[in-house]
């Protein structure tokens, strides 16, 4: 059989290791287990990579402990705008939903988006108009709301100034996939609710193709995490393929090479990555990134720190 391989992130950010109980970092481990062996059943059975990727977000878009979908971070008004993206490596189309508030599933719309109007974005009412009209599944926004993301905008809110000066423990969470099919297509995305405390109407890096995702048939896949607006400054996922496929870097040193200039000017955050050979990276430079990734080289791993 031809290599598969998917990897998940569940977010990147700066958990307190101290602050985490065993029970907590079970049930994110847990979480995206469940996801990444939904994806790689996908691919095992014949699927594509964007058929993994998407079954594998739309669990993680239910899971209230992911900044996605359910748990998403909230704005200052205390709601959510939820952003999703795809690309697939295969074809170089690419889909997004930006801002949305009663779409289930972002990434699936996204994913409608991609394959089936000649456009690569919609925001808010557009895409929700667009999702009534094809019976996506539509929800109240209050649906996304969760005690514990209501509970940490009040947290942040009350001490405004030590978030904006960068102080607070930033826990950021979003999703994320990348995978690699039997029939060599390589394909990313990823979905969140973007930084809590946001200003109404911000938009990161993960819905943006090249920002905060990009694959290549043939070089790789890439999906970030992190302090968005740092992943947009660097295009970080286009530029990792481009120096795979322009200078022969091996994945490992061209994810490395863009976490060091994010982190040059101040950033951090975290990638998973894959090469057309199935080799899986998964590097960061925040306290912790939830991972997980199985491979048909036998690799299965789930891990927080
Ligand atoms: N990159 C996301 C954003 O800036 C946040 C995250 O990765 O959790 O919206």
């Amino acid at each position: 059989m031809n290599t598969i391989a998917i990897a998940l992130h569940g977010g990147a950010g700066d958990r307190d290791r101290s602050a985490t109980t065993p029970d907590n970092e079970r049930e994110l481990t847990d979480s995206i287990a469940e996801a990444r062996e939904t994806g790689y059943m996908i691919l095992e059975q014949g699927g594509t990579a964007v058929d993994a990727i998407e079954a594998a977000i739309r669990i993680m878009e239910l899971q209230p402990c992911f900044n996605a979908g359910v748990g998403g971070a909230l704005n200052t008004d205390g709601e959510v705008e939820l952003d999703a993206g795809i690309i697939d490596g295969a074809t170089h189309v690419t889909g997004a939903v930006i801002g949305v508030q009663r779409i289930k599933h972002p990434i699936t719309m996204a994913r409608y988006i991609m394959e089936h109007t000649p456009h690569v974005a919609l925001t808010k009412r557009g895409a929700e108009l667009l999702a009534e009209s094809i019976g996506v599944e539509m929800v109240e926004k209050e649906f996304f709301l969760t005690d514990e993301t209501v509970r940490l905008l009040h947290r942040m809110q009350e001490k405004e100034q030590a978030a904006t000066q960068g102080e607070g423990k930033v826990v950021l969470g979003t999703v994320g996939a990348v995978a690699l099919d039997r029939f060599g297509n390589m394909a990313a995305a990823n979905s969140t609710g973007g930084i809590m405390n946001k200003r109404i109407g911000r938009v990161g890096d993960a819905p943006m193709n090249g920002a905060g995702m990009f694959a290549h048939n043939g070089i790789g896949a890439v999906a970030a995490t992190g302090y968005g607006e740092f992943f947009v400054r660097t295009v970080a996922a286009h530029e990792i393929i481009a120096q795979m496929r322009y200078c022969n870097t091996t994945v490992d040193v061209a994810c490395m090479n863009v976490l060091s200039e994010i982190e040059s000017l101040g950033g951090r955050g975290g990638l998973i990555a894959l090469d057309a050979h199935g080799t899986v990276v998964m590097p960061f430079t925040t306290t912790s990134m939830v991972r997980a990734t199985r491979t048909s080289h036998g690799i299965i791993t789930a891990d927080v720190w």
